[in-house]
């Protein structure tokens, strides 16, 4: 099942790695979701969840990052705090790209592939609602889950823009931009899945890969001289990560900026290719990710 994805992996990674990210993709996650801040607080949620009898472990790196360990998501998604906003599901690497960015109250900030809008409300919960959001998406269906998730967590934040961001004007500028691309999703696959091979393909590589360059030239086209973006990915495959951030510094003038944060010693990470950008390798807590923060000089 899936050689050509194991032939991949084992020649970017050796066959030692290779098989612990296919142990990774066999092992059940654990529900994570992460406060909102902007509707709630840590004490409250603690307080409700000890109330319930729902236990939990934190993450060094985020107080706001929650491990259930004996509730599944369709149990939580019957609680109050769940269906109020106070709580949004999200896996654990899913908040790390915002972490990185730190979004900052007063900025003009980008989301380029923006839906269903984890990160979004995120970086408004982060920036207190203070940073200045436009969210853009494609997609006619997500983009309805994007508003909701944007109302429901009382992002205000936040403005929804539809649109194929390859085509935002290079009249505008940002401050900050976070281009959290489509992807493959060879970090989140589980082997679990019978339909994996259906839509798992060489051909969705090459597709997600060709967009992924696409979004990062005109990432770095309207970021502001001196300002960072965020480039992530769910997939652990350097050709749609570091194979296109090397392209892109290739022909402009960027530096990487090497991620560094408290508890980043915590993340189960795989070798880069582009020292201070993470791989976070797929296991019981985490999906594969891809995280690179990059400066226009
Ligand atoms: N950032 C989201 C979150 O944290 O909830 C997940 C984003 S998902 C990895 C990628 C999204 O980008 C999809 O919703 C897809 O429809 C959208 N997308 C793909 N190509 C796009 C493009 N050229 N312009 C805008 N959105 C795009």
């Amino acid at each position: 099942m899936l050689e050509f994805l194991e032939k991949k992996l084992e020649e970017q990674y050796g066959l030692e790695i290779k098989n612990q990210i296919f142990q990774g993709y066999e092992a059940k996650r654990k529900v994570t979701f992460r406060v909102n801040t902007l509707k709630s607080s840590v004490i409250e949620i603690e307080n409700i969840l000890n109330s319930l009898n729902i236990k939990y472990q934190k993450v060094p790196w985020s107080n706001e990052a929650f491990i259930i360990i004996n509730s599944n998501e369709s149990d939580l998604q019957k609680l109050d705090i769940y269906k109020q906003g106070k709580i949004y599901l999200q896996s654990l690497s899913s908040m790390l790209p915002p972490i990185v960015l730190n979004p900052k109250e007063g900025a003009d900030i980008l989301d380029m592939a923006a839906a269903p809008g984890g990160k979004t409300t995120q970086m408004a919960s982060l920036s207190n609602n203070k940073a200045h959001i436009t969210a853009c998406e494609m997609n006619n269906i997500r983009i309805e889950k994007l508003k909701y998730n944007v109302e429901l967590q009382g992002a205000t934040c936040v403005y929804i823009m539809q649109k194929d961001s390859r085509q935002i004007d290079d009249f505008f500028s940002f401050d900050q931009i976070l281009l959290d691309a489509p992807c493959s999703g060879s970090g989140t696959l589980s082997t679990s899945d019978e339909n994996v091979e259906k839509y798992f393909t060489e051909k969705l590589i090459e597709k997600s890969a060709k967009s992924q360059l696409a979004l990062l030239k005109k990432a770095i086209k309207i970021l502001k001289k001196g300002q960072e973006m965020v480039y992530s990915t769910c997939s652990i495959l350097s050709k749609e990560n570091e194979d296109i951030v090397l392209k892109v510094m290739s022909e402009n003038n960027l530096e990487i900026v090497p991620i560094e944060f408290e508890g980043i010693e915590e993340l189960p990470l795989l070798p880069s290719k582009i020292k201070g950008t993470l791989v976070v390798s797929p296991n019981e807590l985490y999906e594969g990710f891809y995280i690179a923060k990059i400066r226009k000089i």
